[in-house]
């Protein structure tokens, strides 16, 4: 198996280091986004990859080929990669077919078998009809989508994205996903997707790497991150929830209901902070008092911020809209156990 394999990967600028001992292993044909906030290293990784930047240290392996390690390193056009920018990266004085085909013209591809692959990579971005046009004429999502042909005509065995949607508005995005995620699943080649949206990550991805300060926090399906995240940063990071002062006696890191009440409610002297996404607390008759500060319309349901009696805020999800400050029960089933920062 052509596995992705990256090996304590680390980087220094000067004397500052951007990415430290990166592992990971990435599965041949997998879906991967390297997630995390801006300027903790995903672009740099990325250029590693792609080997546009020379490691520091460690060791690059696609499957039983050596990329790159402190003595090696392959330049980018032996490594079987497509790069796409957020930027588009398309030359403006070159037609769409111009630019799909430029990767195949520099490895001297003929140029009647050059149109034919130029344009069944258009046809899989829907934009065979624009072909001979500029990119000038193109709309964002479209350029993308050039982008992307051009990336996929030279048949890679793995695709690194930057950002690819970052300049296009929320109503294209979704489209834009979609197209992504068809364009993986046509060409069964490995995708490494950088983002800093994690609701995008989500939607994409079947593994995802957790990045923080040039360091991998978490490495797993969507699912694994959300349900169990390794750390208080990952918990925080991932998803909605609200952090909870309790008073704490068990060292557990998943509190269950009943923990979270005796800690709301107790007096204990030993505080700990606990994580409580809005989908574990129910909202009823019985439980612990609250009142409503606010009731957000989201469309298919309604976010509630409430406040608890010792002036604590929690999130919760409601089927209908609630009045502003009236009072609420409510009762908490799973938490989440922060280690002390
Ligand atoms: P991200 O893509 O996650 O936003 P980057 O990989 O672009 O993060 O950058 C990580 C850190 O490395 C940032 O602090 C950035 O300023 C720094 N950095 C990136 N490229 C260079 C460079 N060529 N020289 C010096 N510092 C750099
Ligand atoms: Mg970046």
């Amino acid at each position: 198996m052509a596995e992705l394999k990256l090996e304590r990967l680390s980087k220094d600028f000067g004397d500052r280091t951007v990415v430290r001992d990166l592992s990971l292993t990435i599965p041949e044909g997998a879906f991967t986004a390297l997630l995390g906030p801006s300027g903790c290293g995903k672009t740099t990784t990325l250029r590693i990859l792609a080997g546009l930047e020379r490691l520091s240290h460690g060791r690059l392996t696609l499957g039983d080929r050596l990329l790159a390690d402190d003595s090696t390193h392959l330049p980018p056009e032996a490594r079987h990669m497509g790069m796409v920018f957020q930027s588009y990266a398309l030359w403006p004085h070159m037609t769409v077919a111009e630019n799909v085909g430029y990767p195949l013209k520099l490895q001297k591809v003929p140029t009647a078998p050059r149109r034919k692959q130029v344009l069944a990579a258009l046809e899989v971005v829907e934009l065979a009809a624009y072909a001979d046009r500029s990119p000038q004429e193109l709309s964002g999502g479209q350029r993308q989508r050039v982008a992307l042909a051009r990336c996929l005509v030279s048949e890679p065995q793995v695709v690194l994205l930057d950002e690819p949607l970052a300049n296009l508005d929320r109503h294209l995005r979704a489209t834009m996903e979609q197209t992504f995620r068809e364009f993986h699943r046509r060409t069964g080649a490995t995708f490494v997707y950088v983002t800093h949206d994690q609701a995008e990550a989500m939607a994409l991805a079947s593994h995802i790497a957790v990045m923080h300060q040039g360091e991998l926090m978490q490495w797993g399906a969507p699912q694994d991150l959300y349900q169990h995240p390794q750390n208080a940063w990952v918990a925080r990071f991932i998803g909605k929830g609200s952090v909870l002062t309790l008073a704490a006696r068990d060292d557990v890191r998943q509190l269950d209901g009943t923990q979270l009440h005796q800690g709301l409610s107790g007096t204990g002297s030993d505080r700990q902070q606990v994580l409580v996404r809005p989908e574990h607390v129910d909202v009823g008759d019985e439980g612990l008092a609250a009142s409503v500060e606010s009731c957000i319309y989201q469309g298919e349901r309604y976010l509630l911020v409430l406040r608890l009696a010792d002036g604590q805020r929690l999130t919760a999800f409601h089927a209908w809209p609630l009045r502003e400050q009236q009072t609420v029960r409510v009762r908490l089933h799973q938490g989440w156990r922060l280690e002390a920062a």
